[in-house]
């Protein structure tokens, strides 16, 4: 099997192409992109800029989504530290939290005094939508070069209940930890709008309404919330784009705030027993893992070691662990 020389996807990935160095093809439009430090800068002073004008405009500075997970533990201590801001941390409960990131969310949030809350919707619609996606991939294709369809639902749900509660609660910034090979730098700073908002919603929520077969706009903006004006939207902000990313460092640090390490999760989570299982049926499905793409995205951005980030992504999934979220999920 060909595996880039740089990064760690090999032929199996969608459209991959290798040169005569066997460097990706992905990896050589990565390197198209101008200096990288100086697109972070930009986006950490765009930043400051915006929360220079909006700081202080809500009951909240921030809404985060809080998974209790490394980056977006790493993310919280920042908001906080570095920036000094007001924030309502939010989880989505999809049933499957590892009870250690259950005790590491109520460690860090009570170390860092942040109030927080969890949004679980009730488990026999989960279940359906899970089970669903474990059968047949519910997204076009190119979602599926990223994440595992039932990831993929999950997070749909996690965004659009962030943005809905922002807006409800008139919260100017909505906060993610996403590591910078979930998302590029050039997405990090971005004013949510009605016209994206409405388009985002009618690419996901159709598709869930199938599956659940019921109705599911209390999870997302009505028709008058988003006929709202812009300056009633948040700005999404995920700063471990254009903040340095090592995941050593990173563990380091949140280790001071009490976090733990989850023995019960798969390498790629440290926060959720469904993923596992996820990845597995991703990967005997489309021959790749799911997580392939997001870690060649850190090991470019020198997050991790490309040996360390091949690892994850071979370790094979624990057989025990699979077989509950089956029988969790009636399959
Ligand atoms: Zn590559």
């Amino acid at each position: 099997m060909k595996v880039c020389s740089r990064c760690i996807l090999d032929e199996k990935f969608p459209g991959i192409s290798f040169d005569d160095q066997g460097v990706c093809s992905l990896c050589q439009r990565a390197q198209m992109v101008r200096d990288r430090n100086q697109l972070m800068a930009e986006y950490r002073a765009r930043f400051e800029e915006l929360l220079e004008k909006r700081q202080g405009t809500g009951p909240y500075d921030i809404l985060m989504a809080y998974s209790g997970g490394k980056d977006s533990t790493y993310t919280l201590e920042l908001f906080i530290k570095r920036y000094d801001l007001r924030v309502l941390a939010l989880t989505f409960d999809n049933g499957f939290i590892s009870p250690f990131a259950i005790e590491n969310i109520q460690c860090v949030t009570d170390q860092l005094g942040v109030d927080h809350i969890f949004i679980r919707p009730n488990f026999p619609l989960l279940k359906r939508i899970f089970a669903t996606a474990a059968r047949r991939d519910l997204f076009p294709p190119k979602a599926m070069e990223r994440a595992s369809s039932i990831c993929t639902s999950c997070i749909g749900f996690v965004k659009s209940i962030l943005l809905k509660t922002a807006m409800e609660k008139g919260i100017p910034f909505v906060g993610f930890g996403w590591s910078p090979g979930q998302a590029p730098v050039q997405s990090s700073v971005m004013q949510t709008n009605p016209r994206l908002a409405s388009l985002t919603q009618k690419s996901f929520w159709p598709r869930m309404e199938k599956v659940a077969g019921e109705d599911l706009s209390r999870f997302y903006l009505s028709r008058q919330e988003l006929s709202r004006p812009v300056a009633d939207f948040p700005v999404n902000v995920h700063p471990l784009a254009f903040y340095p990313y090592d995941e050593e460092a990173i563990r380091t640090r949140i280790q001071r705030l009490g976090w733990q390490e989850t023995p019960d999760t798969d390498p790629n989570s440290s926060n959720c027993l469904l993923n596992a299982f996820a990845n597995q049926v991703h990967l005997q499905r489309w021959g790749f893992h799911p997580y392939a793409w997001e870690m060649a995205g850190i090991v470019r951005a020198g997050g991790i070691s490309r040996e360390q980030a091949l690892a994850k992504i071979h370790e094979p999934p624990s057989g025990q662990l699979v077989e509950s979220v089956r029988a969790k999920l009636g399959l």
